[in-house]
Formats: C-alpha cells, sequence, structure tokens
C-alpha cells in the first residue's frame, strides 16, 4: 500500500469513529507527551521553507486536537504534578501537548485552536533570538548552507559552534520561523492553560559545553522567562534533546538546582511511571501525521 493510501484508510477510519471506540477501550502505558514546532498556515506551498515538517499545517493540528479532546485525556503539567505527589490520579488516557522554540506562529495559529478544544499546553522557548529577532541558529544555517549542514554542526565543540553559528541573520518578521517577542511571551503566558518552559538562550547541544556555559545558557533562559510571564520556571525541554549525547549530568545538576521538576528529552516513547523526572520521554510529531495517523499511532503503533 502506498502511503497516501495508508493516510486514506486511517483518515477513513477516524471519520467512522473506529479510533474513538478503540481509544476508549485502551489505557495507554505513560503519559502521551506531544512534541510540536510550529503550526504553519495551510497555503504555504510545500518546501517554502527549510524544516518545513517541523511546521504543521494549522487544519492538520486542529485535526490532532479534536482526537485528543475527543478520545483522550488531556492533561496539564499541573495535573500530572498532583498524580505524581500523590494528590489525584491521572486518567487512562493521558495526553499532554507540547511545542518546542517558541516559534510566534504557535501564539498565533496554535493557541486559538488549543482554546478551541480547551486542551492545556507547555511552550519551551529559546530567549536569545526572541530579544535580539534573529533566526534560530539551525533554520540561519539551513537557510544559507540547506538542512543537511546542521547536523555537522550538531557534534562540534561549543566554542567552535559559538563562532560559527549563534551570531545570526536578522529576521523578516512575516517569516513563518519569527519567534515570538517577550512581550507576545507574556501574553501567552497570562491566557490561561498555557505553562512556558526553559530551552535555552541560543539552542546549544548542551553536551558539548562546559559546565559553566551550560549554566550560563540555563540560568538566563529561566531568568528572562521568569521577567517576561511574572512565573517562575519549572519545566525545560533539552535541544535536541537525546539521552546520553546531547545532555549530561552537569544539565540536569543545574537544571535541579534552579528548581525545575520535570524536563523533557526527544526519547521516542509513552512518558511512563519509572522514568527520572528530568529526563521524560516525548513523540515528535511531524507535518506528515493525519488526524487519523495520529489516532492510529496513540491506539496501535506506539510502543506498548
Ligand atoms: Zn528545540
Amino acid at each position: 500500500m502506498t502511503l497516501a493510501f495508508k493516510s486514506f484508510v486511517k483518515n477513513s477510519l477516524l471519520r467512522a469513529g473506529h479510533y474513538g471506540r478503540a481509544l476508549r477501550r485502551t489505557r495507554l502505558p505513560g503519559v502521551a507527551v506531544l512534541c510540536y514546532h510550529g503550526v504553519r498556515e495551510d497555503r504555504l506551498a510545500p518546501g517554502s521553507i527549510p524544516f518545513q515538517y517541523l511546521h504543521i499545517q494549522a487544519s492538520t493540528f486542529e485535526s490532532h486536537c479534536r482526537v485528543i479532546r475527543g478520545s483522550c485525556d488531556p492533561i496539564s503539567l499541573d495535573d500530572w504534578r498532583a498524580a505524581i505527589d500523590g494528590r489525584a490520579t491521572l486518567p487512562d488516557r493521558p495526553v499532554l501537548i507540547t511545542f518546542d522554540d517558541g516559534y510566534r506562529s504557535m501564539l498565533t495559529l496554535g493557541a486559538p485552536i488549543l482554546e478551541k478544544y480547551r486542551l492545556p499546553a507547555v511552550v519551551f522557548v529559546c530567549t536569545g533570538p526572541m530579544v535580539s529577532r534573529r533566526r534560530l541558529w539551525f533554520d540561519d544555517v539551513a537557510e544559507r548552507d540547506g538542512e543537511d549542514a546542521v547536523e555537522a554542526w550538531k557534534s562540534r565543540d561549543y566554542q567552535a559552534w559559538c563562532a560559527e553559528c549563534a551570531s545570526t541573520s536578522a529576521l523578516d518578521e512575516g517569516d513563518p520561523r519569527a519567534l515570538m517577542t517577550p512581550a507576545e511571551l507574556g501574553t501567552l503566558a497570562r491566557a490561561g492553560g498555557i505553562e512556558i518552559g526553559g530551552h535555552t538562550v541560543q539552542h546549544p547541544i548542551l553536551a558539548r559545553a562546559p559546565a559553566s556555559r551550560q549554566r550560563q545558557e540555563i540560568e538566563e533562559n529561566l531568568r528572562s522567562i521568569q521577567q517576561w510571564t511574572g512565573r517562575p520556571v519549572r519545566t525545560f525541554a533539552y535541544p535536541n534533546g537525546q539521552p546520553g549525547l546531547d545532555y549530561n549530568a552537569d544539565t540536569m545538576a543545574i537544571l535541579r538546582e534552579a528548581g525545575i521538576d520535570i524536563a523533557f528529552t526527544t526519547r521516542y516513547d509513552f512518558a511512563r511511571p519509572d522514568e527520572p523526572p528530568l529526563e521524560r520521554s516525548r513523540f515528535l510529531v511531524l507535518d506528515n501525521v493525519s488526524g487519523g495517523e495520529l489516532a492510529h499511532r496513540l491506539t496501535y503503533s506506539w510502543p506498548r
């Protein structure tokens, strides 16, 4: 079967109510934490920007929200904390929506959809380029040298990376890759239902940096968010997020000291009850995941 045909079948099953019925009989083995990045206008032509697959079409995101509200049990990070502390129990199909990086499209296109379906979410932001109004480094390198060039930079030493990648190009505010301003982040944080988390100042691969620079990247990031939102920051997502590769024991010690109680990786799994609180798993969700595909993965294909 071709991918398009499989997708057609799954979306037909979704419309016929199959996944809804199957999901309501399911108990997930942990929290399904979904990791999104940007949301894009449906009319943005394919291939308009590098890494476009990280920016999900608004209509696709809405179909995900419909599945989550209709057939799962959406939770906030505070609901999860209450369950961890024994003050509450988690529902059978807990789903937590997260967004990484701080793209403005999360606020302009994503937040209204979340509000429509009354879904809580967590947004992890990089504060450096939000202030300087520049591109995130990987968006900049990809624009200049192509997507493949980005991978090579991820394995380079922090100093070399800083010298070459940290000073990025200024951004057109209408670009789909524009980040929120500090004032916009404050608006998002006050809207209710959305918790803001840390994601470093410049999105380096933390494990390539000495502990002192990791501390700077993390503490300055958390300080800025607290200043802009008026709230202490209690959650964090590691840039790139692969356990054993992109962060290390120093990173976790710094987070613990800074008062972070839940941190997220990109290990592709349910966040199971026995996971360390600073190494929670997530499912990266790309733009080729239709509503039917998300429902199929939640019901059958994600690891049990
Ligand atoms: Zn990121």
